[in-house]
């Protein structure tokens, strides 16, 4: 099929036996398939149904398997908006992402036809034939719920959005949790894995892991340490002095990141006080 040539030649990478990986552009959100034995998975859905469409064709074309499971890493649009083109088969996701994406149908997401997921699942999922595994682990961290994508047999991870590679992240979710986002990086440092492949950004290696945990752990000791010297956040948002590194992100997301972290410290702050 010329569209799916085309696409080959384009931007659709494989990087082991089992892994490959599309994205659109620079920064858009990555979506990779895994083939095992007698199972075709998806790992997240893109943005945009039509060009989901084309890396579905894609997959099933050159691996001779029809898309059996769907997993979606957390509930962003741009990792659900393309569950349309995957009606027939099995989505799966954290039982808080499916919980969220309920909420978001019924209001910001409601003029798209998002397929909510049919399996749940608290903590971890395998998915196993006989020669290789795929395990969903869920962390939250960059939003309630996410989680990633680990295939021990070929030492690779799928990060979702728990990975922004080389740029800065997109942490103002309503739900974040810095802190265990700093965990979640420590979980996948632990796995040593051989690829890393991110949410968006490029695809890297455990390096990259290591510079995205720094990065969270320096934006928490920074809004912690204002937040200790008595500083309220719209006055945080307003700080002038922030580090070289935040100079170079992205203004809007980085505002989002101060206030959505101040908003965890300072809930932190108080329930150890009520201790
Ligand atoms: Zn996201």
């Amino acid at each position: 099929m010329s569209s799916s040539r085309a696409m080959k030649e384009k931007n659709i990478i494989k990087f082991t036996d089992s892994v490959w990986d599309y994205t659109p552009s620079e920064t858009s959100s990555h979506i990779s398939f895994i083939k095992l034995d007698k199972y075709l998975i998806m790992v997240d859905t893109g943005m945009d149904p039509s060009l989901t469409k084309k890396v579905r064709e894609f997959a099933e074309s050159e691996t001779g398997l029809k898309v059996n499971y769907v997993i979606i890493t957390h509930y962003h649009g741009d990792h659900t908006f393309g569950t349309k083109v995957f009606k027939d088969c099995d989505i799966i996701s954290t039982r808080s992402t499916k919980k969220i994406l309920e909420q978001k149908i019924e209001g910001d997401y409601k003029d798209k036809e998002i397929i909510l997921p049919n399996i749940t699942f608290d903590g971890q999922y395998e998915i196993k034939d006989e020669f290789k595994t795929v395990k969903i682990i869920e962390t939250h961290g960059h939003t309630q719920g996410s989680a990633f994508v680990h295939v021990p047999e070929e030492n690779v991870i799928l990060t979702g959005d728990l990975l922004f590679s080389d740029m800065f992240p997109f942490a103002g979710d309503e739900t974040v949790n810095p802190y265990l986002w700093v965990d979640a990086f420590q979980k996948m440092i632990d796995l040593n894995p051989n690829i890393v492949i991110p949410g968006h950004g490029h695809i890297g290696s455990v390096k990259n892991l290591q510079n995205g945990q720094k990065l969270i752990s320096e934006m928490i000791e920074i809004v912690e340490n204002l937040f200790k010297e008595g500083l309220t956040k719209d006055e945080v948002l307003k700080y002038e002095n922030l580090p070289e590194f935040t100079k170079s992100a992205n203004q809007r997301w980085l505002k989002m990141t101060i206030d959505a972290f101040y908003n965890v410290v300072e809930e932190k702050h108080n329930l150890l006080k009520e201790i």
